[in-house]
């Protein structure tokens, strides 16, 4: 296996709790996408069909959640009032197939009646709001976590915010780039200090993330020919699980 190559930052010692601040981002964005080519993620659906994918996805698959998404668009209720009317039975039969369907149910509710009761339902008022506030407010809806906030602000708002899943922690901690303990904001923090703010970059970042973790950097890592194999701490992999 290859080591660091010339010119590669070296493996920085992680301290407990601390993120090391020094990667090689943009490097490794330029490699992931040599390798894999654009990914194209939520081209065609509208912003609250991904809204709403947003909800869904947590803890299932893609797969899964279009089938939900399609039993919703064919009951005509993929928009904000629409879904809020409906009988909370007749909506859980709908998202049923994304599993934990009566959690995902309540979280959409949730969220309608504050997109309704703040912005009249309409998404062009709410992606209006300034970035930071449209985050603190998302967050503060029942049942809506860091990571789906920033996956509708990034990906239906078109806005610049980093968003961190379990890939993410995973890539970056086993580069040694981040400490295996980092949090949440550690590692949006440290994504977002070295790129540049930019919306599509993220956007792509973030479905480029995943893909490599899909397909090399599962729970058993498989370094051999992973375009960031080159990229890797002297000894392989960190922390092997
Ligand atoms: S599979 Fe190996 S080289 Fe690829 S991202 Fe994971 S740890 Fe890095």
């Amino acid at each position: 296996m290859e080591k660091a190559a010339a010119g590669a930052p070296e493996f920085l010692p992680p301290d407990q709790h601390v993120v090391a601040m020094q990667t090689p981002l943009k490097l490794v964005f330029d490699r992931l996408l040599a390798h894999f080519g654009p990914q194209s993620w939520w081209p065609g659906g509208s912003r609250f069909e991904i809204i709403v994918g947003a909800v869904l996805v947590q803890n299932t698959s893609w797969k899964n959640v279009e089938r939900a998404i399609g039993n919703l668009r064919e009951a005509g209720v993929l928009a904000p009032e629409a879904l809020a009317k409906l009988e909370i039975e007749e909506l859980e039969e709908l998202v049923r197939p994304a599993g934990y369907y009566r959690v995902k149910t309540r979280r959409l509710r949730n969220l309608v009646a504050w997109l309704i009761e703040r912005f009249d339902g309409s998404l062009d008022r709410m992606f209006a709001t300034p970035l930071d506030d449209l985050r603190q407010e998302l967050l503060s809806v029942s049942g809506i976590g860091p990571e789906t906030a920033d996956s509708i602000l990034l990906y239906a708002g078109d806005l610049p915010t980093f968003v961190v899943d379990a890939y993410t922690h995973r890539v970056l901690a086993r580069h040694g780039w981040i400490d295996r303990e980092a949090d949440y904001y550690q590692i949006k923090d440290l994504c977002q200090e070295n790129l540049p703010a930019d919306a599509q970059l993220f956007n792509e970042y973030h479905a480029l993330l995943v893909r490599v973790g899909k397909e090399f950097c599962r729970k058993t890592p498989c370094c051999e020919g992973c375009p960031l194999e080159e990229l890797l701490p002297e000894g392989g992999p960190l922390g092997r699980e």
